[in-house]
């Protein structure tokens, strides 16, 4: 199958610095390859969402030549095609409705004298695996494998992760009744026969999670490259959360050349965002050789 790659924001503020370097990651991986490069609107998480942010987003992109090779395809839509894979998992035993609050979650953990979190996250016990307890149902969980999850990305290298140790069994439909991002974006990636995920490094630590939903669906593993961040002056990465502003589309080739400049990419000269992008490829093209060549020698 020939390389189809994606950049899948979700319409929740404009495109920021580090959001477009993901972008432009994204789409010179898929030219360099002779691939495709598709657009997803991420629009699961409703109250999130921003009314028209997706035409803004795809003005950005567009300004800076970036165009996606098919029609944009929008998770709100897909409903239906989300709940078909989450009756698989409940059919085959991976999936199950979960009672708990976040209170509950954290006093299962109390109770056992310690209160296990990764950053904001927490981690889940496991109290309803076995049934709901009387409770009634308010999310659906996924039932995670033990061990250790084994995977490469192309820029990080061998990377590893214990899902049921560090995450527990995590939510496919939440208790408000919208799709969870794991469960679409996995759905999503292989339903449009995605074959290489090029996105930011923040979402580095989702993929054990994905590749075991993946296995449980028995869908094909993508490649992964996790692009670099961009830090923000007080050193944490940009967000639309923390504020990080839309990026110059009035500057194109400017906005270009910083993302560029993140990624390792030379200085280009060019007169037009097309013109700067096509000889971007080339470029793009070296340094993942280079890259290939540096983490498996
Ligand atoms: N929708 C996610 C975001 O905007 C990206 C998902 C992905 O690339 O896997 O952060």
């Amino acid at each position: 199958m020939g390389y189809r790659g994606r950049f899948a924001p979700s319409p929740t503020g404009a495109l920021h610095a580090g959001s477009l370097v993901a972008a432009l990651a994204s789409w010179l991986d898929a030219r360099a390859a002779g691939g495709a490069w598709l657009v997803r609107i991420e629009d699961v998480d409703r109250p999130r969402c921003i009314e028209g942010m997706d035409r803004v987003i795809l003005a950005q992109l567009a300004a800076c030549a970036m165009h996606s090779d098919e029609p944009v395809r929008y998770q709100s839509a897909r409903d239906p095609i989300y709940e078909r894979a989450l009756q698989r998992l409940v059919e085959g035993g991976r999936a199950y409705p979960c009672g708990c609050t976040r209170k509950q979650i954290d006093e299962a953990w109390a109770a056992r004298g310690f209160a296990h979190r990764r950053g904001e996250e927490r981690v889940y016990p496991g109290t309803c695996r076995d049934g709901l307890h009387g409770r009634p149902a308010r999310a659906w969980r996924f039932r995670v494998e033990p061990g250790r999850v084994d995977w490469r990305d192309r820029r990080l290298g061998p990377q590893f992760q214990d899902v049921e140790r560090e995450v527990g069994d995590f939510v496919l439909k939440r208790a408000d009744g919208l799709w969870a991002y794991q469960l679409a974006v996995v759905v999503d990636d292989a339903e449009q026969g995605i074959t290489d995920i090029v996105r930011g490094a923040d979402l580095a630590d989702n993929t054990p999670r994905q590749i075991q939903l993946q296995r449980a669906l028995g869908l094909a593993q993508p490649h992964w490259l996790h692009a670099p961040l961009v830090l923000g002056a007080d050193g944490h990465k940009l967000s639309k959360q923390n504020g990080a502003q839309a990026f110059d589309a009035g500057d194109a080739l400017g906005a270009l050349q910083a993302a560029a400049a993140v990624l390792g990419l030379p200085p280009l000269s060019a007169a037009t965002p097309a013109e700067w992008l096509a000889a971007a490829v080339p470029a793009w093209a070296g340094m993942m050789r280079t890259l290939r060549e540096r983490i498996s020698p």
